[in-house]
């Protein structure tokens, strides 16, 4: 962003801006020091001639890391030495696989200090913000550690004829996952959605996002610590139209989280070789208030619901639908709320939010509050980037009278800025919500939770949190999470979330008789027999 930019909003809108969270006292360069990042960094998958890649610490904009950069030569290695891996987990029993994801929890919740630091560090997000990710890959570790067996397991199905066809489903691996993941939490999308794929049985390469590779690299010495082999969890970095592809290239299933762009040329790569794909894509989730909402109990969910990770969360709002009659109202607590909150505040809790994580992100958070703004909105709160505070931060931003030719509307902002717009009827919230061709998370606020339950029926989203913004349908990791619509394809926790890294294998022994005419029986009369058991087993409610 010029800084021209960043004047001509702060002129717009002058006022005291957010405070700023008392600063942590360690520093990026202690917390994470080159030592720690040369450990880190030997987890890399790059066998040729050292080629640096450099990262940033976007709370101060220092020189972070220098990482080796990985060739589609390395990426070809990382599958081999993967592939050779995978033959021995997967002919371990589930239960011991299982018993890796277990003590994995421990030692995560144990040495959770040492990644909140390398988190923060790589993204700039608050500390609470970066918990949030421990804490997802806590459930995730404990509900595959102990469901995993019971997804996994032989079933026995339905034969083609009863007592004589006895039929099991079983799940083998799919092999190596190609395992793609963005910055924006960068444990959860790396360690998180990779556990279900270990446990299933596979090897996983994993491509994270090289500005956050350390916190991925950190999770995989944990998980081998933990007792995953070493060759199990291949980590590649370098550029993403490079090495991506590379990925897709030798994957026997791609999981790929980032934006809907870069999703639907991996799932076209993933098409043409015919391996599947599962896709957590971006989104323009909206919040609903209705009427009869608790707004103070709204208005605390909407911060968290827009300004967690400093908007840099594929689920959170970005859209707030207001019933008229309470608009202006929840409105001002909203306002108070957000205008309150601590900016900044270095590697310890006490800040309310942190930095976007790179220049991009302001550039496109400043862009889409400035269009706006000349346009006709109004900033109700925030408005302003904050380069006092760190080079990228920006305040946290409400605007009203948003239209739909400003690109804040309906483009994803993945940044610190909401808009908010009034409704008369529950037909017309429903509708504006479900107009845009994202589905991915929306959030409804009632105090009659059984009206809140029926709207959420009604809405077009792959989740839907009532009276929460998010983290009640992230944290239920035992039913799905995803996207409809152009959020994605495929869904992550519960049984699909590890299904999908599985091929359904049926295995039906057939005794006594084949199916086919034989005793003695013509063409005529077994067809005539068979009629017959059809309708008895029919007549009998078998499935
Ligand atoms: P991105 O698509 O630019 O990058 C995501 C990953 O893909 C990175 O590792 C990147 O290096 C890699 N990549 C880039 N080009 C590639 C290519 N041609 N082939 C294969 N891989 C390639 O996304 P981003 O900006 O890093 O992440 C933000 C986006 O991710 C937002 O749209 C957000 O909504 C979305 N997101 C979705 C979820 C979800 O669960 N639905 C979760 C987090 C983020």
């Amino acid at each position: 962003m010029s800084d021209l930019t960043a004047d001509a909003v702060a002129t717009e809108h002058p006022g005291a801006g957010n405070p700023a969270a008392p600063g942590g006292g360690r520093t990026v360069a202690t917390a994470v020091p080159p030592s720690l990042v040369a450990k880190l960094a030997a987890g890399v998958t790059a066998t040729g001639e050292p080629d640096l890649v450099e990262t940033v610490a976007p709370l101060t904009g220092e020189r972070l890391a220098s990482l080796p950069r990985s060739t589609p030569a390395d990426v070809e290695v990382a599958f081999q030495l993967a592939r050779r891996a995978q033959t021995a987990w997967a002919a371990l029993p589930v239960r011991r696989r299982a018993a890796v994801l277990l003590r994995f929890h421990d030692l995560l919740l144990k040495r959770q200090d040492e990644v909140l630091d390398i988190v923060q560090a790589e993204t700039g997000k608050a500390r609470l913000h970066a918990f949030e990710e421990v804490a997802a890959v806590a459930m995730a570790a404990r509900h595959y550690g102990r469901a995993a067996h019971g997804y996994l397991r032989d079933k026995r199905r339905g034969g083609a004829l009863p007592v004589l066809t006895h039929a099991v489903e079983a799940r083998r691996p799919k092999g190596v996952i190609g395992h793609i993941s963005p910055w924006n939490y960068p444990l959860e999308l790396s360690v998180g959605d990779a556990l279900p794929a270990f446990v299933a049985g596979n090897a996983v390469v994993n491509k994270p996002d090289t500005q956050t590779a350390l916190t991925a690299l950190w999770a995989r010495d944990l998980l081998v610590e933990a007792g995953l082999p070493a060759d199990l969890w291949q980590v590649v970095i370098g550029d993403g139209p490079v090495i991506g592809p590379a990925v897709v290239e030798h994957a026997d299933y791609v999981s790929f989280t980032g934006s809907t762009r870069t999703g639907r040329d991996v799932a076209q790569r993933a098409a043409a070789r015919l391996v599947g794909a599962s896709l957590e894509l971006g989104g323009k989730n909206a919040m609903l208030v209705l009427a009869d909402a608790d707004l103070d109990a709204a208005a605390e969910g909407a911060v968290r619901a827009c300004f967690s990770s400093a908007g840099q969360l594929c689920i959170s709002i970005e859209r707030l639908l207001v019933h008229r009659s309470v608009a202006d109202e929840f409105l001002e607590r909203f306002a108070a709320r957000t205008r309150a909150l601590r900016l900044g505040g270095g590697l310890a809790y006490g800040a309310d939010m942190g930095s976007l994580v790179s220049v991009r992100q302001l550039e496109t958070t400043s862009r889409h509050v400035e269009e706006a703004v000349k346009a006709g909105a109004t900033v109700v709160a925030g408005g302003r980037a904050r380069p006092d505070l760190g080079p990228f931060f920006h305040e946290p931003t409400i605007l009203d009278g948003v239209t739909p030719d400003m690109a804040v509307c309906s483009e994803e902002t993945f940044g610190p800025v909401v808009s908010v717009y009034r409704f008369d009827t529950e037909e017309e919230a429903v509708a504006a919500a479900n107009s845009t061709p994202y589905g991915l998370n929306s959030s409804v606020w009632t105090r009659d939770l059984r009206r809140g339950r029926t709207v959420a029926a009604r809405l077009r989203t792959g989740t839907v949190n009532v009276n929460e913004a998010y983290a009640a349908t992230y944290g239920s990791v035992g039913a799905p999470m995803g996207g409809m619509g152009d959020s994605g394809l495929g869904r992550r926790h519960g049984a699909e979330g590890i299904l999908r890294f599985t091929e359904a294998q049926t295995i039906a022994t057939q005794r006594l008789m084949p199916i086919a005419p034989s005793f003695g029986l013509d063409d005529k009369q077994f067809a005539a027999l068979m009629t017959g058991g059809l309708r008895a087993l029919k007549a009998l409610r078998f499935k």
